[in-house]
């Protein structure tokens, strides 16, 4: 089941666009018949659910951190994680950096943009990242590479909306890119697209999308 799922959106997928298995609330042994079939990149968004499954899945599995990090967890997950996709605070970039060094790393990361009509998303608005872009002290973290951007589109029907806004993330990663030095030599990942709404993402930027239920199945929260 799994096995196909990812092979049929493999194929839909263009040359360059990284697929992260969005794994949360799913048993280590999905992930595990991912793996078998070649999948390396998987996501999580809780700490706990992803250092358990870190010590039992193999060690040569990419996890990526998707979501909302409180500073006080990056300790558990900094000696191994390898990419934290929605920095939203220039304090918790901080905290990365601080514990990065600790582990003697360079943890590379996403700065999360707020673009969605939603009053819930986090991330930083793209005057704001702006700002802090230009401010220069990002600098200062010397154990965090920071690599792109992330975001979310409101989550709504009309393809239109969601077109724009992954537009809007689009520009400002242009924008940053021709402006400033921050993504220079580095990979330049710009991570937007879910189960609905990937091909929109793809379309407009995207060259890491995040899939989870067109994968797994529906999530069940306990
Ligand atoms: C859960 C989650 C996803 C995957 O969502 P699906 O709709 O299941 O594909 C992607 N990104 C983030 C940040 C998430 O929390």
């Amino acid at each position: 089941m799994v096995v196909e799922k990812i092979n049929s959106i493999r194929q839909t997928l263009p040359k360059g666009v990284q697929l992260v298995a969005v794994s949360k609330y799913h048993p280590a042994i999905m992930i595990q018949e991912a793996y078998d079939n070649g999948q390396r990149i998987f996501g999580e968004s809780h700490v706990q659910e992803l250092v358990q499954k870190y010590e039992a899945l193999p060690k040569d599995i990419e996890w990526h951190f998707i979501g909302h990090l409180q500073t006080n967890k990056v300790k558990y997950i900094a000696p191994f994680i390898s990419l934290i996709h929605a920095v939203d605070s220039e304090h918790l970039l901080k905290e990365i950096d601080k514990q990065a060094k600790k582990n003697g790393r360079v943890i590379p990361v996403l700065m999360q943009v707020h673009i969605a009509k939603e009053e819930t998303k986090f991330g930083f608005l793209p005057e704001e990242l702006l700002a802090f872009i230009a401010s220069g002290t990002w600098q200062l973290y010397e154990n965090v590479s920071i690599e792109g951007l992330m975001c979310m589109a409101t989550n709504t029907d009309d393809e239109a909306q969601i077109a724009s806004e992954f537009e809007q993330a689009r520009l400002l990663f242009e924008t940053i890119s021709s402006q400033y030095s921050v993504f220079k030599g580095k990979r330049s990942i710009c991570s937007w697209g879910m189960s609905h709404d990937y091909s929109i993402a793809v379309r407009h930027g995207s060259n890491m999308v995040r899939i989870g239920s067109l994968i797994f199945g529906e999530r069940v929260y306990q």
